[in-house]
Formats: C-alpha cells, structure tokens, sequence
C-alpha cells in the first residue's frame, strides 16, 4: 500500500477506537500527540524500505532509512511480523515513557495510538499481492483473500479508485454515526 493510504487506514482505525471505546477524560496535548503518532505508526512497518515515507519526512532520513535497511532484512520481513508487533510495542513504550514525562501527554494513551496505526498498517498490506510474513522468520507470507490474483497491487489502480475512496467514506460514516460521541470528547477538551 502507498504511504498515504497507510495514513488514512491509521487515522481510520484510531477514529473507529475512539468512536467505540471513547476515553473517559483526554487533554489537547494527548489527543494531539496520539494523533501524529498514530501516523508514525502507521508508516514504521516500512522502516525497512530505504524510500520508505517515514524516512522522506524525516530530515536526513533516506541516510537513516539506508543504515536500517540491512539490519531488518529488506522490505517486508521482520517490521511486518508478529515479532515485529511486539517489538515495536516494547520499544515505542520504552521511548515514550522516557519523552512522554517532558511532553506532559498520557503515554499510555499515545502509545495504544502508535500500535493503532501500526497493526492498520500491517492488516491493510495482508491485502497487497505481495502479502505480509506474520510469522516471520517463517517463510511464508499471508494475504488475504488467499489467492494472490485476487489481491491489490500496490499503488494500482484499485487501490487509488476504490481502496483509498472507500477508507475516505468509511471515516465519513464513523463520525456520521458516533457524531455524539465525538463531540462530548470536544466538550471535555473545553473544559
Ligand atoms: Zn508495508
């Protein structure tokens, strides 16, 4: 999938988790945050690609993406495998725990929004043709549906009229649906 539909299907995911299990109480600084990592997240699986979008909006990043790249073992393995789920989760948590005491945010609010937007990533690639190794080092990737004909070629055609229009109205039928929802999470921002 192409970059910016990995940060739509983020910012779908966490609208859906906020929209069914809304936090009790949450501050400007915290939603904020957990939104812009909730779109790192959801680019970090490609970590492992030199040109990956991640690295392009980092400054000097194509140097780190390049430094990464031999370590992960190209595009598509251990970033986007159970493995790399859990230690994604752990680092994250490790990172943020140190920042998040200077950022004053929730870090456990803003660290469930990095693993939203990384698990999206890793659930909207299952559907590319190329598929995902959940079980790495398995060789074997899962894609769905299993027949890889079936599946979307990345940065196709059916992915730019149907994939990313479709994640577009899925968001307009969230916020359309839990319309009161979200804006009862407003009225405790203004509070
Ligand atoms: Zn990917």
């Amino acid at each position: 999938m192409m970059g910016r539909t990995h940060d739509l299907a983020s910012f779908t995911a966490l609208s859906y988790v906020v929209a069914t299990q809304p936090p009790q109480s949450i501050t400007l600084a915290t939603g904020i945050t957990s939104l812009l990592i909730c779109f790192v997240g959801g680019l970090t699986p490609d970590i492992d690609q030199p040109t990956a979008d991640l690295w392009r909006k980092l400054p000097a990043g194509s140097v780190i993406g390049r430094i990464f790249h031999p370590f992960l073992g190209g595009h598509r393995y251990i970033s986007h495998s159970i493995i790399g789920i859990l230690f994604f989760s752990w680092f994250s948590k490790f990172l943020l725990t140190r920042v998040g005491q200077v950022l004053l945010v929730d870090v456990n609010m803003v660290w469930s929004a990095f693993m939203i937007g990384y698990i999206s990533h890793l659930i909207m690639d299952s559907f590319t043709q190329e598929g995902v190794p959940w079980l790495f080092p398995i060789p074997f990737r899962f894609g769905f549906p299993p027949f890889k004909v079936l599946r979307i070629k990345t940065g196709g055609t059916f992915e730019k009229t149907v994939v990313f229009p479709g994640l577009l109205f899925l968001n307009g039928y969230i916020y359309y649906s839990f319309y009161n929802k979200f804006l009862d999470l407003f009225k405790h921002y203004l509070k």
